[in-house]
């Protein structure tokens, strides 16, 4: 008897190994291992979550109006190119498989986000990692990879896990060496957090006209991941194509409510960028001031370079040992390296003083 087997190109792919949670034996563990926000929940957004509970019966509008209303009106966008999805995640996996295919290539730097990886391998397109310089999208050679079957370029910027962010002339020049049937993907899910004034997160290269598209999330500053809300914004004619073949309920009823409650909490925003910049820049310098590189970071974690892969796992045992979880970096052939989440102030402090020989207070 034969067994039903799946297409070839899916067992090439390796499962998506999200940020573990638990510690065994350590009774509090701190997940830092996500990019999951420092404060939780928006107030607002557990109280829709409550309410909405008295709804669960009834289906979510399809269309996420509402949600799309508060997107457009939040970032001055106009709500008929607004997509929303069950995270962004799921908004990259319909551009890639409708954009890309057999036959096709998707083009992704180096230390890009794993999920385009994985995305571009179901669709069956081939996925060509273009080697970085330090951590960096290198634009030259993102270029110099493409080759007639190219459909898709993926680009997080700021970028997970690195924390690069790829200066906007450059973005602009990536776009403009790409012929215009190649999809640009600007994944802009670190978006809140960029503190350079120069930053344009996408919404202008869409604007600009062409195959660019930009995706966004609730799941990193609105604290919202549990809760699966993303949304994109693109030209029209992508956004047909993408609510042809998108889940007529992609966006649960919950989720909806908790992401409008989400975007009007006053003050979220500016207290979460604040707390981020603060205490990144903080735990950055004790840890390079005790010899550990740590590459510039414009989201809320940074990747700290042991320089060898035992160091690495030596500082991830010291971690442990307290109790913190951080993201091991193997699967993004940065096997030295450490993506730390920044979290509260004091899950800050713990982590300084599991890996540098002499902490000292960081809040002074
Ligand atoms: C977290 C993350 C996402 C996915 O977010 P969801 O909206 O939760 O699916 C997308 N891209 C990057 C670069 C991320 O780090």
């Amino acid at each position: 008897m034969n067994a039903v087997a799946p297409r070839p190109t899916i067992l090439s792919i390796k499962a998506y190994a999200p940020g573990e949670s638990r510690v065994p034996g350590v009774n509090r563990t701190i997940k830092l291992s996500s990019n999951e926000g420092a404060f939780g929940p928006p107030p607002g957004a557990m109280e829709a979550f409550r309410e909405a509970a008295a709804e669960l019966h009834r289906y979510p509008d399809g269309s996420s109006t509402a949600l799309r209303e508060a997107i457009g009106s939040r970032f001055g966008l106009d709500p008929a190119r607004i997509i929303c999805g069950a995270g962004s995640d799921e908004l990259l996996l319909h551009l890639i498989m409708s954009y890309g295919g057999e036959g096709t290539e998707l083009i992704m730097s180096a230390h890009g986000f794993t999920m385009y990886d994985i995305t571009g391998r179901y669709a069956g397109c081939q996925v060509i990692k273009v080697p970085e310089r330090e951590m960096r999208c290198d634009v030259d050679a993102m270029l110099a990879a493409v080759g007639p079957r190219t459909k898709i370029v993926c680009l997080a910027n700021p970028n997970n896990p690195t924390g690069y962010l790829l200066p906007q002339p450059e973005v602009a020049r990536l776009r403009a060496g790409l012929r215009d049937d190649i999809l640009l993907v600007l994944d802009a899910a670190y978006a809140e957090y960029v503190t350079d004034p120069t930053y344009e997160a996408g919404a202008a290269m869409v604007d600009a006209g062409g195959s660019t598209v930009m995706t966004r999330t609730f799941s990193k500053i609105f604290g919202l991941g549990g809760m699966r809300v993303g949304w994109g914004y693109f030209p029209a004619a992508i956004a047909d194509i993408i609510n042809r073949i998108r889940g007529p309920f992609n966006v649960n009823i919950a989720a909806q409510a908790a992401a409008i409650a989400a975007l009007a909490e006053p003050g979220w925003i500016e207290r979460n960028i604040a707390h981020n910049t603060e205490w990144r820049a903080k735990l950055g310098a004790a840890l390079t001031a005790s010899g550990i590189k740590v590459w510039p970071s414009e989201g809320n974690f940074i990747l700290a370079d042991f320089a060898t892969p035992e160091a690495c796992r030596a500082a991830d045992a010291k971690l442990r040992a307290r109790g913190l979880i951080v993201r091991g970096m193997g699967g993004y052939g940065l096997p030295a390296c450490l993506r730390i989440t920044i979290g509260t102030a004091e899950e800050c402090q713990m982590v300084s003083d599991a890996l540098c020989a002499e902490s000292s207070a960081l809040a002074v």
